[in-house]
């Protein structure tokens, strides 16, 4: 149904890079199968899913919304497909992104913008924008996403969806495409909070194929979901993520759901996070600069597309061929803002500076979770903007990313859930709920008391 659903409405869409029928139909019986032999699945088995192109799985392609990658297939399976096959989930397609997951969009994919659902003059966000889309337009029940500075949050709030991204280290990044290291997180993307909390559940714990991965039992986030009850929380406020920069209807939903859970028995107090006005400018330096050693290795010599062969050239002359054929603007502007970042001279005053305003941040949330359980914000700065509108502003862009990108540089799970339409525009309006390290059931306990 999932897979005659895609057939339908992603000629509009276009949340899917591909979809594989054939290994979907043989995952399902081989589910039917387990079941028959009387193995006890989980709560997920048999139901549809589709990963984020930016994971192995090696019954596809995986593109990473890249050209530099066409036509390679992966010899392996990231670690999350592997659990989410484990679990018999059966995976029907690889979801759009922007290219390498860089951007808030989803126009900057090598396979053409997603469309957002609710309309499709409008961006669905990004850089997980297939991951959301899909599940708005039901093309797919559960999606996986990753974030690095928003980009499971963000096209989840536009869109009206679910996302979470886990504390860092929750989830295994063994076999996701990397962007920038010490921020990419993969997560669950679901239609409500009770179905995100049963994905995280599969998909978190650790993982010994990824050094970064945490030694911790995973947090009870579908008891937490289940609990749906906020009596007696501290909810915090953060001061500098949610009045100025936000729109009109952005903030109206957001405070109207602060009154719902007043009213469901939660305290609310404001907080000040002083250094979050650093963090944006921080990120966009420390990512870049991660970006451009981990891209390094798109040579043309060992997978993808390879430029210029013909027996004139030279190795380097075909690496530059290719990575300038392959690679599309948005990549090329953070791989030079990177290595400029990065180089002898300049080290000290980007990427070092850089490094110690994450840090301030880390502290900033340490204070206001020394007086919180949670701290909540809207998601995005403002409802869903027509496509092409910033796509010759990056800055305007990077600038959206205001509310999310502080809970990637300090690791703590975040996530977003929908809180209503915006009353001009009548778009989805997200609301943001960060809490410490580990503490991943605190975002669904509160996401589900406001369901
Ligand atoms: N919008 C952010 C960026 O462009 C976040 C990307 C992400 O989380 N992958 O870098």
């Amino acid at each position: 149904a999932f897979l005659d659903r895609i057939d339908e409405v992603d000629s509009t869409v276009n949340a899917f890079i591909s979809t594989n029928r054939e290994a979907a139909l043989a995952a399902a019986r081989r589910v039917d199968e387990r079941v028959a032999a009387g193995e006890e699945l989980g709560p997920l088995a048999g139901v549809p899913i589709a990963v984020k192109d930016l994971l192995c799985w090696n019954e596809s392609p995986t593109t990473a919304g890249s050209r530099i990658l066409e036509g390679w297939v992966p010899p392996y399976d990231a670690t999350i497909v592997q659990r989410l096959l484990d679990a018999g989930l059966v995976i029907i397609g690889k979801t759009n992104l922007d290219e390498f997951a860089m951007g808030s969009t989803g126009e900057n994919s090598a396979y053409g913008a997603t469309r957002n659902p609710w309309d499709s003059s409008r961006i669905p966000g990004g850089s997980g924008s297939g991951s959301a889309a899909a599940l708005a337009a039901f093309e797919a029940p559960l999606t996986i996403g990753t974030d690095t500075g928003g980009s499971i949050r963000q096209p989840a709030a536009l869109t009206g969806t679910v996302g979470v991204k886990p504390t860092y280290g929750g989830t295994s990044r063994f076999g996701v495409i990397a962007m920038a290291s010490s921020l990419d997180q993969p997560g669950p993307c679901a239609r409500n909070v009770g179905d995100a909390a049963l994905l995280h559940e599969v998909i978190c714990g650790h993982d010994p194929a990824d050094s970064t991965s945490l030694d911790a039992p995973v947090p009870a986030v579908v008891e937490a979901a289940e609990l749906a009850d906020v009596a007696g929380m501290r909810i915090g406020i953060v001061r500098e993520l949610s009045g100025e920069g936000f729109s009109a209807d952005v903030r109206q939903r957001f405070e109207e759901s602060v009154e719902l859970l007043k009213a469901a028995g939660a305290e609310v107090v404001e907080v000040s996070c002083p250094n979050f006005g650093y963090a944006l400018g921080a990120y966009y330096l420390i990512m870049p600069a991660e970006v451009s050693s981990n891209l390094s290795r798109y040579d043309a010599m060992r997978y993808g597309l390879r430029v210029g062969d013909d027996g004139s050239n030279g190795v380097e002359q075909v690496m530059r061929a290719s990575r300038a054929a392959g690679f599309g603007d948005e990549v090329k502007r953070r791989i030079i803002l990177g290595t400029y970042a990065l180089s002898s001279g300049y080290y000290d005053a980007y990427y070092g500076s850089a490094q110690k305003v994450r840090t301030l941040v880390q502290r900033d949330f340490e204070a206001a979770f020394a007086e919180c359980d949670v701290l909540v914000s809207p998601v995005t700065t403002t409802t869903a903007y027509p496509l092409g509108e910033k796509v010759d502003d990056p800055v305007a862009m990077y600038a959206g990313d205001l509310a999310t990108i502080p809970s990637n540089l300090a690791g703590i799970p975040a996530g977003s859930v929908p809180c209503g339409l915006g009353a001009s525009d009548g778009l989805p309006v997200g609301f943001h709920i960060m809490a410490p390290a580990m503490a991943d059931d605190r975002v669904y306990r509160v996401g589900a008391a406001l369901e």
